[in-house]
């Protein structure tokens, strides 16, 4: 099966930046999920395979705790913890490699470390929009995820033989965590053709689903109940769900980071439904609310991320945020949904 994603020229940029690389940067976004954690995490552990022995995987804050087992988790550098450490590596970098992002302001507070490096860069990712100031730019929207990206490229490269069982766990984690499990944007034949080159590395994916998606704390799962029960709002007639969610539910909950992670998929399961809206106070920061959006049934969300929540990302998987009270953004979320109800209804 064809899984070759570089040309000619491509493949021979890569191999020399790998080659000229001694002291190698990894980041990915802010708030890193199962894709930006298990394909950086997968890169560094192929990297050290070809005998780099000096990389650095440096995130701008935390990864949810269901993701604190992917193997190597314990060597990720946080910017928001160790910023002179994370600085540090950037300023010795000869090669830095940016996965799971196409924005350098994804990485939020990062950025200007991130910027200020003159290592050529190297962009391994698939969002929509990347720039392409980089010395390469692996940029494939129709991926399932930058982990999927990540096992084409060691297969060109030629390190399938070699790829450790830590590498393989870590890239199985984020196709099936940037898939729901494969139920979505994961129906090409090359998908399951590399889930079985995986299983080929003795993964035990019954136990990486158990390890992410059973992981709630009883609170958790409370606090997901109290959502659906008591906060969301489904507009019939539009095929639109939205719900909020305040930093005195979340306190009630005792809520941590990862705790809200994929509710927003849930109402997609009302028959029928286009669109679903997650808003969430930021519990950092006053007067910030996160926005997440999910699309099926032929409506896609992506532009109303960027139109009216500053944000963007997949077709149908797109984030965003909002400098306001939880009660305007709720305003505007309403307005966004009828600026949209000729193609929701
Ligand atoms: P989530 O809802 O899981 O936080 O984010 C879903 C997707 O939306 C992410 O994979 C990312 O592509 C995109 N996304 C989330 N937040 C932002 C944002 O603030 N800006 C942009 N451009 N994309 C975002
Ligand atoms: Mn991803």
């Amino acid at each position: 099966m064809e899984l070759n994603l570089l040309n000619q020229d491509e493949i021979a940029t890569l191999r020399n930046l790998l080659s000229n690389a001694t002291n190698i940067v990894i980041c990915a976004h802010k708030s890193p999920d199962g894709d930006a954690t298990g394909s950086s995490l997968a890169w560094m552990h192929y990297l050290k395979q070809i005998g780099k022995t000096n990389v650095k995987v440096c995130m701008p804050d935390a990864t949810p705790d269901f993701l604190h087992w992917l193997p190597g988790h314990n060597s990720v550098i946080r910017y928001d913890r160790r910023p002179k450490e994370v600085e540090k590596a950037f300023k010795e970098a000869d090669l830095v490699c940016c996965l799971d992002f196409n924005q350098s302001s994804r990485v939020e507070a990062m950025k200007e470390v991130l910027e200020a490096s003159t290592a050529p860069r190297l962009l391994i990712d698939h969002h929509l929009e990347p720039e392409t100031n980089n010395a390469l730019t692996v940029s494939h929207p129709e991926m399932s995820s930058t982990c999927e990206i990540v096992f084409r490229l060691i297969s060109q490269l030629g390190g399938y033989e070699t790829m450790t069982i830590q590498c393989a766990s870590c890239i199985y984690c984020g196709m099936m965590t940037d898939t729901g499990g494969f139920t979505y944007n994961s129906s090409r034949p090359e998908i399951f053709y590399i889930i079985g080159q995986l299983l080929a590395k003795n993964i035990d994916k019954d136990e990486i689903y158990n390890r992410v998606f059973h992981n709630y704390s009883t609170n958790a799962l409370r606090l997901r109940a109290h959502i659906i029960l008591n906060k969301m709002k489904v507009i019939e007639e539009l095929h639109a769900s939205y719900y909020t969610v305040t930093k005195e539910e979340m306190a009630q909950f005792h809520f941590i980071k990862g705790d809200m992670e994929g509710l927003v998929n849930i109402p997609q399961q009302i028959k029928g439904l286009k669109l679903s809206i997650s808003l969430r106070e930021d519990t950092e920061k006053p007067k910030t609310v996160l926005v997440s959006l999910r699309s099926c049934n032929g409506f896609h969300c992506q532009p109303m991320a960027a139109k009216f929540f500053n944000g963007g990302g997949h077709a149908d998987a797109s984030g965003g945020k909002l400098n306001c009270t939880i009660e305007e953004a709720e305003q505007i979320a309403i307005k966004a949904i009828l600026y949209y109800k000729e193609e929701l209804q």
